[in-house]
């Protein structure tokens, strides 16, 4: 496994960024896919030592995320949503910097940060200040600084932000290939389900602070979601819980409706079942079907 985490909550004072959520990721290019606000940055500044959650525990690349965060800096790129950048410096400077921060020493970081800003592209304006780039070259020097190391695992927070049509192509491609013919696992969170079908085969999706669904991409497309829409009345939280525990996505409306999506396999009597154990009493009840394209959708909020 490249990254396992166990029942993760991080708060930023009041707002909830993750809700328990727990992963264990097959090697190969993983997408990680959410709507705004979800969690993924959380996630993975948790993954790499940036904050420490408020509960639960995770390894990367079987090297604790609490205790031994050199370690996963040495082994993991991080190319973050946010520019990173020294304001003066051209990018030579700045991508063998990085990599010296990453421990290289200074000669070996100097030569890999030209042989990675030839590989993005880069070589002919290696010498520029960054100040003078192009939102595309900006994300391409992103890419660059992220692998200067030679990690073997990559974490790309949403790589095609802010990027037109071109650009978004370009990097892309770049994600394919360094997955493919660099021999490094790659990580992308993004909110366009599109990027992550072009670059990944397995597909984790956060919603909420929550794992709403995850798993092989073409199979899980194939999956039909039964979806149930129901009010209840009293206290709801174990009830939700354990609807979650049987692998079912919940999501509450602002008007009290429960949406409830199961995957095949389970029916309403779980439902029912689970309401009687936590007694509690359901008022309204429709079923209709939807498939996991759909909760893509709903997930990441287009229609
Ligand atoms: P985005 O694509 O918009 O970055 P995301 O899925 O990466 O979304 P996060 O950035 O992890 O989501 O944010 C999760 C939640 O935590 C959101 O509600 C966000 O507003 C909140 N949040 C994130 N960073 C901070 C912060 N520094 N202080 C307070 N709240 C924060």
């Amino acid at each position: 496994m490249s990254v396992e985490v166990r029942d993760l909550h991080f708060s930023y004072g009041k707002v909830k960024a993750l809700d328990g959520v727990a992963l264990d990721l097959p090697k190969g290019a993983i997408g990680l896919l959410g709507p705004n606000g979800a969690g993924k940055s959380t996630l993975l500044r948790i993954l790499l030592g940036f904050l420490s959650p408020d509960k639960g525990e995770g390894r990367v690349l079987g090297y604790d995320i609490k205790y031994q965060q050199p370690m996963i800096r040495r082994f993991v790129g991080y190319m973050p949503e946010d520019d990173c950048f020294i304001p003066g410096m051209d990018a030579v400077s700045f991508t063998s910097y990085l990599g010296e921060l990453s421990g290289m020493p200074r000669q070996e970081a100097m030569k890999r940060a030209h042989e990675v800003l030839f590989y993005v592209g880069l070589e002919e304006s290696r010498y520029r200040n960054i100040e003078t780039y192009s939102g595309g070259m900006k994300q391409r020097l992103k890419l660059a600084q992220a692998i200067v190391h030679d990690p073997r695992l990559l974490f790309l927070d949403e790589p095609t932000s802010g990027l037109d049509p071109q650009g978004r192509k370009e990097i892309l491609g770049l994600i394919i290939d360094i997955s493919s013919k660099k021999d490094i696992q790659v990580l992308i969170s993004s909110h366009i389900l599109p990027d992550i079908e072009a670059t990944c085969s397995y597909v984790v999706i956060l919603n909420k602070g929550r794992l709403a669904a995850d798993g092989n991409i073409s199979e899980l497309k194939q999956i039909k979601y039964s979806l149930y829409e129901m009010k209840i009345k009293g206290e709801n939280k174990n009830f939700l819980q354990k609807l979650r525990d049987m692998k079912s996505n919940v999501e509450e409306t602002e008007d009290g409706l429960l949406k409830v999506y199961m995957p095949p396999g389970k029916n309403p009597q779980d439902i029912f079942k689970t309401a009687a154990e936590e007694k509690i009493q359901i008022r309204h009840f429709v079923k209709s079907q939807t498939s996991l394209e759909d909760l893509f959708a709903k997930v990441v909020g287009v229609d």
